[in-house]
Order: C-alpha cells, then sequence, then structure tokens
C-alpha cells in the first residue's frame, strides 16, 4: 500500500535564524506524524537542515542537482555533494527550472538519472501551462516529460523516485486545481506507467503541487491517486504545512 509524502519546497527563501525557527517548529511536530514529511530547501542551508534534523522523523533534499557527476561545472552541485549532507531527496524538472532556465525534457531526464544513480530519491515534477491546458494537452505534455525520463532510466527507476504534478498555472498563482483535476491526471499518469510496469504503477508515489493550503489539503489528498503534496509557499508557514502534513 502506498503511504503519503508531504515535500515543502522552500524555492530561494529562507535565512539562518528563521529556518532554525520553521525546522524547530516541524522537527518537534513530525514526531507525533502518521505520514512522511521532507523538505527540500537552498543548497547554503543543508548544512543547517542536516544538523537540525538528524535523527528526526523529517527528511530533506534539494531543489536541483546537476547532470554531471564532477567537473569543469561552474555553479553546479553534483549528486555525491548532496549525499554529504545526508539529502535523501532531490527535485528535478520542476517548472521554475524548465521555464525560467531552459530545463529540456532532456535534460531533466540526464539529472533524474544521476541523482538516482547516486543513491538520491529524485521527485520529478510534471505540468502544463495554462495555454496546454486550454488547448486540451494536458495529458500528451505530462505524458512527454514523464516518457522522457522513462525513455532514458527504464521504468523500474520509478521504484526510487516519486512523481509530483504540479499544474503550471497553479504553482504560486492562489489556483489550485480542483481535487477532481488533479485525480484526472494523477490517474494518466499512473496509467501511463501501468503501461510499462502494473506493479511499479500501484506503488509509485505521486503527489500533487500547486497552491496547496490547510484548506484544501484533505480534499485533495482524498483522491485514490494522490499519495501527498509538493508545496510550496505555504511551507513557508510552520501553522500551515504542519497542517497540510497533519492532513496527510
Ligand atoms: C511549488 O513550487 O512546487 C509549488 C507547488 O508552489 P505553491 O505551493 O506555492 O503553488
Amino acid at each position: 500500500m502506498r503511504t503519503k509524502l508531504v515535500a515543502g519546497n522552500w524555492k530561494m527563501h529562507g535565512n539562518l535564524a528563521a529556518n532554525l525557527a520553521l525546522l524547530t517548529r516541524i522537527k518537534d511536530a513530525a514526531a507525533g506524524f502518521g505520514s512522511a514529511c521532507a523538505v527540500c530547501v537552498p543548497f547554503p542551508y543543508l548544512a543547517q537542515v542536516q544538523a537540525v534534523l538528524s535523527g528526526s522523523r523529517v527528511g530533506w533534499g534539494a531543489q536541483n542537482v546537476s547532470e554531471h557527476a564532477q567537473g569543469a561545472y561552474t555553479g553546479e552541485v553534483s549528486a555525491a555533494m548532496l549525499l554529504e549532507f545526508s539529502c535523501r531527496y532531490v527535485l528535478v524538472g520542476h517548472s521554475e527550472r524548465r521555464a525560467l532556465y531552459g530545463e529540456s525534457d532532456t535534460l531533466v531526464a540526464a539529472k533524474f538519472a544521476a541523482a538516482r544513480q547516486a543513491g538520491l530519491t529524485p521527485i520529478l515534477c510534471v505540468g502544463e501551462t495554462l495555454a496546454e491546458r486550454e488547448a486540451g494537452i494536458t495529458g500528451p505534455v505530462v505524458t512527454r516529460q514523464l516518457d522522457a525520463v522513462i525513455a532514458n532510466s527504464g521504468v523500474a527507476a520509478l521504484k526510487s523516485a516519486v512523481l509530483a504534478y504540479e499544474p503550471v498555472w497553479a504553482i504560486g498563482t492562489g489556483k489550485t486545481a480542483s481535487p477532481q483535476q488533479a485525480q484526472e491526471v494523477h490517474a494518466l499518469i499512473r496509467a501511463r506507467v501501468a503501461g510499462s510496469d502494473a506493479q511499479v504503477a500501484r506503488d509509485v508515489q505521486i503527489l500533487y503541487g500547486g497552491s496547496v493550503k490547510p484548506g484544501n489539503a484533505r480534499e485533495l489528498f482524498a483522491m485514490p491517486d494522490i499519495d501527498g503534496g509538493l508545496i510550496g509557499g505555504a511551507s513557508l508557514v510552520a501553522e500551515d504545512f504542519l497542517a497540510i502534513c497533519q492532513a496527510a
């Protein structure tokens, strides 16, 4: 049976003092959680997160990783480096990386492979823009993004990965996909994976992300193919993030 996961994406937010307060609240509350939770933080804060959360029930990770193992790649961070800070997760293919930094399906697939090969659990983000939804091509877009990873790493790679459906039009906009809209795409993603391997499809966690708040989390997480959430803005507010974790 699949368990639920709630992962926070801090994006480029935080400072040492605020992080400490937030992490301490999450760590204390997580002792009583029935489901898993994690935070994906900016690189410079990984040492702090490791120091505060080690031994707790909260996992952590980064928001990006190089597709290369090492070398002359100024500004990049390798999967092996993330492991030195005991990261478990890394986001790959977040829509902000795809849209603002030109990450292609091919590059995302290479990052996914690098993360997995090093022993990290990639959280692969897929999702359509508003224009793509309005053009009726949500399914083909999400399938294309997923297929690029499956073609490169094989479907069995999803056994040690997490998927996240994040409609771009719902990220940071306050517009959440309705539980039915989200469920429809989650089911489509699971069916696509089932086309290659039914057992992997049954087991893989598919998170929903896009303006999840304490007020809508419970309804979203109650859908049969939604296995938790990837939380942006609300993950920076302890009460909100903890309420969302409780909903899971
Ligand atoms: C995200 O950045 O992954 C995200 C889902 O953001 P928000 O919750 O703020 O929409």
